[in-house]
């Protein structure tokens, strides 16, 4: 099985074509970014709902090339259309948050059900290999620790149940139709382009901005919640290795993306505190608050990995520190987001 390095060599020196769902969102455009630089040939597709309009201009402005559709996945037709020709789909297209979830549980369903059911359907139609964005909000209530993947317990929250619905039909359309579709279990990726605003920001960005912001961070919990912090080029290269390397025989199979490392939420706190002040001594803001813990939040995350390094040559390049230490400098860049 091809390395990471010579995976991206031989995609370079025989360009292919892919269609990105979720495109201005943050996985979706760091995914573009790469497979851009890697010379593919790309289509974007995101209907803005969460995804930013300045990651699409950002690709467009470094990669003219680049194409870019505004369209919705739950419109069958605009995703015939996209998948049609195409050597892989990565769907990232889809309404993330556990919160936004329990708000919105028929938003959350329509996108990320029925616009993956569209999305698969296209592949099996058009005989494309997709790989698609799961959660490790799968494994629910399950107490193992790390997560294997066949070891999932029953979901704590919509999101959690749309992201099971998911992997199901993934099964389903790999035993019945022999789609060749992979799931990657995400677990807390974050990055660049990661959005810091609004109530459903994903703990790390949301900090970050608070912190620049000279805003006192609340921490939900006692603050030993625990995660396992994915940086986004491990989850870039998740998907590179799931398209290149992934099984060849339809099978369904779901993989955990993460980077095998356990972080407390107060620790995070702490190492992301570490590495703004390196950047910027001034930076001193408020200790943070402790608050009651959220509904649908599992306590303990973390991933046992050896599935993803075996079948898909998976290794993570970034840790939490190091990850921090990229994402931090990007934050202080754009610091006006
Ligand atoms: P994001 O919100 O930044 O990106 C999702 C993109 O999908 C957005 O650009 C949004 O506009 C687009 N989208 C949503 N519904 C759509 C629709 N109906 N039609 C077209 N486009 C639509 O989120 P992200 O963090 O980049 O997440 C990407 C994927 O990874 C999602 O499937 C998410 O559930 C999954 N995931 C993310 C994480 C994480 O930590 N970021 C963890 C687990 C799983």
């Amino acid at each position: 099985m091809l390395k990471y390095n010579e995976v991206q060599k031989e995609l370079k020196k025989n360009p292919r074509s892919w269609l990105v769902t979720g495109a201005a969102g943050f996985i979706g455009s760091n995914l573009c970014h790469k497979l851009l630089e890697l010379n593919q040939k790309v289509i974007g597709l995101d209907n803005y709902s969460t995804g930013k309009k300045k990651n699409i201009e950002e690709l467009l402005s470094l990669y003219p090339q680049f194409e870019f559709v505004e369209g919705d996945i739950r419109d069958l037709k605009t995703v015939q259309s996209l998948v049609q020709g195409k050597d892989h789909v990565l769907h990232q297209a889809a309404l993330g948050s556990v919160p936004r979830s329990i708000a919105h549980p028929l938003d959350s369903h329509d996108s990320n059900v029925n616009g993956f059911l569209n999305v698969i359907f296209a592949c099996k139609e058009e005989k494309v290999p997709l790989v698609f964005a799961s959660s490790s909000s799968v494994y629910g209530d399950h107490p193992a620790l790390p997560k294997v993947e066949d070891k999932v317990g029953q979901p704590l929250s919509p999101y959690a149940a749309t992201k099971t619905i998911k992997e199901l039909y993934a099964r389903i359309f790999a035993q019945t139709y022999g789609v060749h579709v992979t799931g990657l279990r995400y677990f807390n990726v974050f990055g660049p382009r990661q959005t810091p605003d609004g109530p459903y920001a994903a703990v790390i960005p949301k900090w970050i901005g608070q912190i620049l912001r000279g805003q006192t961070v609340d921490i939900f919990g006692d603050g030993e919640t625990s995660r396992d912090f994915c940086y986004i080029a491990n989850a870039i290269q998740a998907n590179i290795m799931a398209a290149f390397n992934g099984p060849h025989n339809p099978s369904g199979e779901v993989y955990n993306v993460a980077a095998e490392l356990q972080t407390t939420l107060t620790h995070l706190y702490e190492l992301i505190i570490e590495e703004l002040q390196a950047l910027n001594p001034k930076i001193n803001p408020p200790p943070p608050v402790y608050k009651d813990f959220r509904a649908g939040d599992v306590r303990h995350s973390l991933a046992n990995i050896d599935k993803s390094r075996r079948q898909l040559g998976y290794e993570p390049t970034h840790s939490v520190e190091s990850g921090l230490k990229e994402a931090a400098v990007w934050y202080l860049e754009n610091a006006q987001l």
